[in-house]
């Protein structure tokens, strides 16, 4: 593949991305897909999605997984309702990591994706065990379909998180990192956090935001590319310097709005493409 091409995050019928057809409106290369609901996740669906992509011309670089029940109003329902972390939900949703694992194997994708939810930071407590416990498993389960699993950033520090992926200790585990998660969620500096990641960000947003008052407490704001506390050119800068040269993927979450969404995302590749020159 090409060094960095741009790249934007889909939906099929579940999640915040935008239409496949966007993307090729646009003539962007790559995508990444929301998984569809459950139900939606066979070898057919997979093989008609995939017949669609290669007469567009796309490739998928990951596939992200997602939950019913999962809820992003405010910082403490996601740290209630998000991911693998809630225990209530989390055989039942390792079950459904393991049937998108095998949906991405039949996209011809080698990458799987999901935001795990709030890592509890008592790394003694019997929660953080459970948590590192379930990332093992689905990384084998990633690891029988030759894929990567890649861990969202934003609900963590960088320092966290790698010290729980040191103590998940699987080599097909990853990060997709997402700049404006880290000002979202108030747990960290973008670029430094970059830095700290280094060679574990295999995958990343184009995203951007603004920092709330009480960060970590309430949202930040979710802003077009270019707009927020990022600095795009920095952020470009830097994944070079960390010898990142894959997919440089535009997430934009507004799908009420979808001719603006589709502005923003014609500007964002415009601005991408100044960055990377
Ligand atoms: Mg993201």
């Amino acid at each position: 593949m090409e060094k960095w091409p741009v790249g934007v995050f889909t939906s099929i019928d579940a999640g915040l991305g935008v239409d496949l057809a966007v993307a090729r409106e646009i003539g962007i290369p790559t995508v990444q897909i929301h998984a569809p609901r459950k139900g939606n996740r066979t070898a057919k669906h997979a093989a008609e999605i995939l017949q669609r992509l290669s007469a567009f011309g796309i490739t998928v670089s990951a596939v992200f997984g997602g939950f019913e029940g999962e809820s992003y109003a405010d910082i403490p329902t996601v740290a209630q309702t998000v991911g693998l972390v809630p225990a209530e939900y989390r055989q039942q949703r390792l079950a459904e990591m393991n049937e998108i694992s095998d949906f991405t194997k039949a996209l011809r994708c080698n990458v799987i994706a999901l935001h795990l939810g709030f890592v509890p930071h008592q790394t003694e407590s019997v929660l953080y065990h459970e948590v590192v416990e379930v990332t093992r498993k689905l990384c084998r389960y990633a690891q029988t379909n030759a894929q990567s699993l890649h861990l969202e950033t934003g609900q963590e520090t960088a320092e966290a998180l790698n010290q729980f992926m040191d103590d998940v200790g699987e080599d097909n585990l990853f990060v997709n990192f997402d700049p404006a998660n880290m000002i979202l969620y108030g747990t960290g500096q973008p670029i430094a956090a970059l830095r700290t990641l280094g060679p574990r960000v295999k995958s990343c947003h184009f995203k951007d935001a603004i920092w709330s008052d009480a960060p970590g407490e309430t949202w930040g704001t979710e802003v077009p590319l270019g707009e927020g506390d990022v600095d795009i050119q920095k952020y470009m800068d830097t994944l070079k310097e960390i010898g990142y040269t894959g997919p440089l993927t535009i997430e934009r979450e507004i799908p009420e709005q979808p001719e603006q969404q589709k502005q923003e995302i014609g500007q964002a590749v415009r601005l991408i493409e100044r960055c990377r020159s």
